[in-house]
């Protein structure tokens, strides 16, 4: 059985099959998924999607970098108010991206920052989006140095040499998906060496498909595809990579 860590199940790409892409999710071994919010847009989607699977779908609630624009304030004061509403799995995804913009970098730290504290005071892990901010990122990292948290490296293609520095600085999950099963993935060389006890799987459906249905929409089934690859890369059977992924889920997010 597998836990889809990363799962935009609520997204408008699957309203028109919905029941669908959830028995197919099913009988590809998918027990159970986490649904990362992204801003206030979403919110109230992602719940309706917990409310009608639970025990199955787990929500969180954070704020995105790309999400962080003029209105990152209220933004932000959306998160702190409604935390508390209800059992929340995680505070994300939240994180930084220089890729799409790089005009709100200051607010997207601050955000960050925030959102981190606010988690390790809950006691909540985070979901991490970085995308062309690792410098940044590990700036963040040393200012919050003595702030004790946990939580997963979304979409995680880092080389081994930047997840062993990671690992000094929190108790930190790393979330592999599709971008594993593309040719010459880097991230298939580092999971060669890294610990089966610090990986999750994830699809970020609709996003990054993997082999073979690259460029069509992604989905929880998908999940699978991911799981096998990494058991063909560490030479594991995949119920093993499976059992352990699993477990590793189940504790970060406390399922
Ligand atoms: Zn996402």
């Amino acid at each position: 059985m597998l836990i889809d860590t990363h799962c935009h199940l609520y997204d408008e790409a699957f309203r028109s099959d919905f029941e669908e892409v959830l028995s197919r999710a099913r009988d590809a071994g998918m027990e159970a998924c986490i649904l990362p919010g992204i801003d206030r847009s979403c919110h109230d989607d992602l719940l309706a999607v917990a409310d009608a699977l639970p025990g199955f779908a787990f929500p969180c609630i954070g704020l995105h970098p790309t999400s962080v624009g003029e209105d990152w304030q209220e933004e932000l004061d959306f998160v702190r108010n409604h935390v508390n509403d209800r059992k929340f799995h995680a505070i994300g995804e939240i994180g930084l991206d220089e890729y799409w913009s790089k005009d709100f970098v200051e607010q997207q730290i601050r955000v960050l920052e925030e959102q981190i504290a606010l988690a390790a005071s809950l006691d909540l892990p985070v979901i991490i989006h970085l995308r062309e901010a690792t410098g940044d990122f590990f700036r963040v990292l040393e200012d919050l140095r003595g702030v004790a948290f946990r939580g997963v490296m979304h979409a995680w293609s880092g080389s081994y040499e930047t997840y062993r520095r990671l690992l000094g600085y929190a108790d930190f999950k790393f979330g592999i998906g599709g971008v594993v099963t593309y040719k010459n993935a880097g991230v298939a060389v580092a999971l060669e060496k890294m610990s089966l006890d610090d990986v999750v799987v994830e699809t970020d459906c609709p996003w990054l498909t993997p082999v073979p249905f690259r460029g069509r929409r992604n989905e929880p089934a998908y999940v699978r595809l991911v799981a096998e690859k990494i058991a063909q890369i560490k030479g594991l059977p995949l119920a093993e990579v499976a059992a352990a992924t699993t477990a590793n889920a189940r504790r970060l997010f406390q399922l």
